[in-house]
C-alpha cells in the first residue's frame, strides 16, 4: 500500500542527500565514467542525476522502481558476497514513494525510453531519445510526507549534506569524472583520471594534499592504501576521515579509533588526521546488511585489521620524520 511504502522509504531515504547518494551508488553501479548531478533548492525542488552507465532496458523498467527487486542479487549465497554498493533494490522504489520521479535511459544504445513515477505510481512510459545511460530527475520530494519534511534541517545544513556525499563517492571513484553544481554553480569536479591527490586538492586544499603521506599496507586478508595528512594539518572532528571498504564509503568507529592510535602521541587532545583510506577485502569478511543505508558494516577479522591500520599509519609517520 502506498503507507507502507511511504514507511520502508523513510529508512533510505531520510533526506535530500540520500536520494543524492542512492542515485549515484546506482550509477556507479552501472559502471559509468560521468556522473553529474544537479540540485535546486536544497534538493527539495529538484535533484537530477545523469550518468553514462549500462542504461536501463524499457522492459526492465518496471522491476527497477519494484520494492525489493534487484538486478545485482540472485541468491541468498549472495548477500554474503555482495560487490556492488546496491542489493536491496529498495532506493528507486523508496524515491518513487515520496516524490515526482522521471526516468529518461537507454540501454547498448537502443532507442530512449521515458517514464514519470509519482507517489509510487508508473504514470506514464513512453519511447524517448537518450543518450546511453540514465538519466533520473526527482522532484517535489517529500511532497506526500509533511512530516518528512519538517525534520529537515537549515537549507544551508542539506545542502552541505549533499556536497559531503558527493565528496565520499568522488573520493572512493577517482576513476569517475563527477560533477555536482547548485542552481547552476559548480560545487565539485574531478576529472576521472584516477588521480586521488589530485581529487583531494580539488575537494579540500592543494597545500594540504601535496603534503598528504601515502598509506600502504597488506595482511593475507587486507590490503590497505591512501593518503593521510601530515601531523601538522589536523581538523577538531573526525569528519574528515574517509573509509572505503571496497569502494563502499562506510562509518566505522573502531577503524577510525585504529587510524587514529596510529597518530597516537602526534595529534593534541581532539584533533584528527585527514585521511582517505582504501580497504580491500574478499566481501565475504563484510556484512553490509546491517542498516537500511548500508552504511554501517560489520566485519569479520575486525582486529586484524585495526592492526593493520595502526601499523602501517604509524610507520609511515615514523619514515616521515626521517
Ligand atoms: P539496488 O541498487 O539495491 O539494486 P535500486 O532500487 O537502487 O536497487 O535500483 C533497482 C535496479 O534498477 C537496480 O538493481 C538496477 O538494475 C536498476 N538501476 C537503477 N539505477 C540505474 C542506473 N543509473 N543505471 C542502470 N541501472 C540502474
Ligand atoms: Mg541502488
Amino acid at each position: 500500500t502506498e503507507l507502507t511504502n511511504q514507511i520502508a522509504a523513510g529508512e533510505v531515504i531520510e533526506r535530500p542527500a540520500s536520494v543524492v547518494k542512492e542515485l549515484c551508488e546506482n550509477s556507479i553501479d552501472a559502471g559509468s565514467t560521468r556522473i553529474r548531478i544537479d540540485f535546486e533548492n536544497a534538493g527539495l525542488q529538484k535533484i537530477t542525476v545523469q550518468d553514462n552507465g549500462s542504461g536501463i532496458a524499457s522492459d526492465q523498467i518496471d522491476l527497477a522502481f519494484m520494492r525489493h527487486a534487484t538486478s545485482k542479487i540472485n541468491s541468498e549465497r549472495d548477500l554474503f558476497n555482495i560487490g556492488t554498493l546496491g542489493f536491496r533494490g529498495e532506493a528507486l522504489a523508496s524515491i518513487a514513494a515520496v516524490a515526482h520521479v522521471e526516468i529518461v535511459t537507454s540501454s547498448n544504445n537502443q532507442g530512449g525510453v521515458r517514464a514519470v513515477f509519482a507517489g509510487g505510481e508508473k504514470k506514464l512510459q513512453e519511447d524517448a531519445p537518450s543518450p546511453q545511460g540514465t538519466k533520473i530527475s526527482v522532484a517535489d520530494l517529500f511532497f506526500n510526507t509533511p512530516a518528512r519534511l519538517k525534520y529537515l534541517r537549515s537549507e544551508r545544513t542539506e545542502i552541505l549534506k549533499i556536497v559531503d556525499i558527493v565528496d565520499r563517492l568522488a573520493l572512493g571513484h577517482p576513476e569517475i569524472a563527477f560533477t555536482l553544481t547548485n542552481n547552476n554553480k559548480i560545487l565539485l569536479k574531478t576529472n576521472g583520471r584516477k588521480n586521488l591527490r589530485q581529487d583531494i586538492a580539488n575537494i579540500y586544499s592543494r597545500h594540504l594534499a601535496e603534503r598528504m603521506l601515502e598509506i600502504d599496507g597488506t595482511t593475507p586478508d587486507f590490503k590497505i592504501s591512501g593518503l593521510i595528512s601530515d601531523p601538522d594539518d589536523t581538523r577538531s572532528n573526525r569528519n574528515f576521515i574517509t573509509l572505503l571498504l571496497n569502494g563502499r564509503y562506510v562509518h566505522n568507529y573502531n577503524l577510525t579509533q585504529a587510524i587514529m592510535s596510529g597518530y597516537a602521541n602526534k595529534l593534541g587532545p581532539r584533533r584528527y588526521p585527514i585521511a582517505v583510506i582504501k580497504i580491500e577485502l574478499d566481501p565475504v569478511l563484510v556484512d553490509v546488511n546491517v542498516h537500511p543505508t548500508k552504511q554501517e558494516v560489520r566485519l569479520s577479522k575486525e582486529k586484524e585489521l585495526e592492526r593493520l591500520l595502526t601499523q602501517t599509519i604509524s610507520d609511515v609517520l615514523l619514515d616521515g620524520q626521517q
